[in-house]
């Protein structure tokens, strides 16, 4: 197995961990119905739309 030739400094340790760590926003797609912005092949949590058609009917608050 191949061995490192020089030590990894702290820093560089701690700064590429810090990058691996690193949250990503989640991607986000426009709700065709009502323009909510919702997770793609996701169920619109506002109005129950997907693709359209009505999946899930919400209780009225
Ligand atoms: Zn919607």
């Amino acid at each position: 197995m191949a061995t490192p030739k020089y030590k990894t400094s702290k820093a560089s340790a701690a700064s590429r961990k810090a990058a691996n760590m690193r949250l990503a926003a989640p991607t986000l797609s426009q709700c065709g119905t009502c323009g909510n912005m919702v997770l793609p092949h996701r169920v619109c949590p506002k109005c129950g739309f997907y693709r359209g058609v009505q999946v899930i009917e919400l209780q009225d608050k």
